[in-house]
């Protein structure tokens, strides 16, 4: 749904300039010194970048699922590590205080994050719980008015930059499972908890990725999201839930600009006397990349419109990210394999997408993940249908 197509419209000019004359110029500079210069982070923030889906009574801009996938879509035609900067907070890192939180969490947080002040994280993985997330073993032990957190999360976007930690750990050691786990808002600075220095990458660099670790980390009660134990997991999956659209547009962004790219590299290298565009092997690798741009970004539309509708859209959510991701491994291959040689040295715009977008594949649920549930609800619906014939 869009809201005020005319007013809509200019943000998103407003955001494609911003990523065509700002980001794009500083892509190989970012790749090559791991840092996103503060400037452009200050300018993030003044355009609003940090709140785009939190809502207006909390100072964001409560774009409904369509128009936060159409922003996604444009701001990803720039290295994707731009938009990691301030996509926690407009995306899980802010979702499940969003979804559940108490009003008092909303209101000392969701402002602060809109406007970027805070960078948020959304502290899930555990070296033995990753895709089996309900594995997790941090334990968050009541003692009087406060919890006590122990445990370690890997993993972790922004975690070595940021202000604001939901950290997912399990309040009822009696149960097994996706029961028993809390999810809590935990402050940076907060005694007992520590971020190691980032990890070393394949890609996406500028963008810091960590552990955390949680030694004796006592909070109050009140920080538990939402204020009531036990309910941690449900919010994580209906934060993840949103998330899934929203990565499903991240994913097509590059791949429409690695189009851009093939077809620029294809009308200006020539070899055997003519453009490598007019050979119809090349041509094959620019149309199928095409058609599959428009077929991911016409099903992530489709279900942001499902989604704004009020419409349970766990399945198709589930199908974007798979299909989006997939779709966005093999443009790259292909755009990779356009620009020749060259493809493959550093520097050059395929070899750093196809590095970047690689990590699309694997985190919020692997390919292997949503292969798995798409088929259990595929399977689950054909006999609600049976049973009611
Ligand atoms: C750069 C980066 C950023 C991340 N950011 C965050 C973050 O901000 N917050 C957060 O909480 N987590 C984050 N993650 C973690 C990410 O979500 C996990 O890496 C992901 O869920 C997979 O878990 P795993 O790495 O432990 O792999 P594993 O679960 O060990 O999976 C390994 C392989 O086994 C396959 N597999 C596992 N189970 C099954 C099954 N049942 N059926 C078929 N195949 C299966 C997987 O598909 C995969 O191919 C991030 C990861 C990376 C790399």
């Amino acid at each position: 749904m869009i809201r005020n197509p005319e007013g809509f419209a200019r943000l998103l000019a407003e955001v494609r300039q911003f990523v065509r004359t700002e980001c794009m110029p500083l892509e190989a500079q970012v790749d090559q010194t791991d840092e996103i210069p503060p400037a452009i982070v200050e300018r993030m923030r003044s355009l609003g970048l940090f709140g785009h889906s939190i809502p207006e009574a909390y100072g964001g801009a409560g774009l409904t699922s369509e128009e936060l996938s159409l922003v996604n879509i444009e701001v990803s035609q720039c290295a994707t590590t731009f938009r990691a900067r301030f996509g926690g907070n407009t995306g899980i890192a802010s979702e499940s205080l969003v979804v559940d939180g108490t009003e008092s969490q909303k209101k000392t947080w969701l402002p602060r994050l809109a406007s970027g002040e805070v960078t948020g994280c959304f502290a899930l993985t555990e070296p033995d719980a990753g895709s089996d997330a309900t594995a997790l073993t941090t334990t968050a032990v009541l003692d009087g008015d406060d919890y006590v957190i122990n445990g370690r999360k890997c993993f972790i976007t922004n975690a070595p930059i940021a202000d604001l930690f939901t950290v997912f750990a399990r309040t009822d050691a009696s149960a097994k499972g996706a029961a028993g786990i809390s999810a809590f808002l935990i402050p940076r600075g907060t005694p007992g908890l520590s971020t190691p220095p980032a990890y070393r990458k394949m890609g996406q660099h500028g963008s810091p990725v960590g552990e955390v670790v949680l030694q004796d980390c006592r909070v109050p009660v009140s920080a538990i999201v939402g204020g009531q134990p036990g309910q941690g997991f449900r919010t994580a999956m209906k934060a993840l839930n949103k998330q899934r659209i929203n990565l499903a547009g991240l994913c097509v962004g590059p791949a429409v600009r690695l189009v851009d790219e093939m077809v620029d590299r294809a009308t200006s290298r020539r070899q055997f006397g003519q453009a490598i565009a007019e050979f119809q092997l090349v041509q094959q690798m620019i149309a199928e990349s095409n058609v599959e741009v428009h077929a991911a970004r016409a099903l992530v539309l489709e279900t942001a419109r499902k989604r704004d509708a009020g419409e349970d859209v766990t399945m198709e959510a589930s199908m974007c990210k798979l299909f989006a991701s997939e779709m966005c491994g093999r443009v790259a291959d292909r755009a990779v394999q356009v620009f020749g040689g060259g493809g493959y040295v550093a520097d050059n715009v395929a070899e750093r997408f196809y590095r970047d977008v690689r990590l699309f594949r694997l985190y919020e649920g692997t390919s292997q993940i949503h292969l798995v549930n798409i088929a259990k609800r595929t399977v689950a619906l054909a006999q609600v249908r049976k049973a009611a014939e």
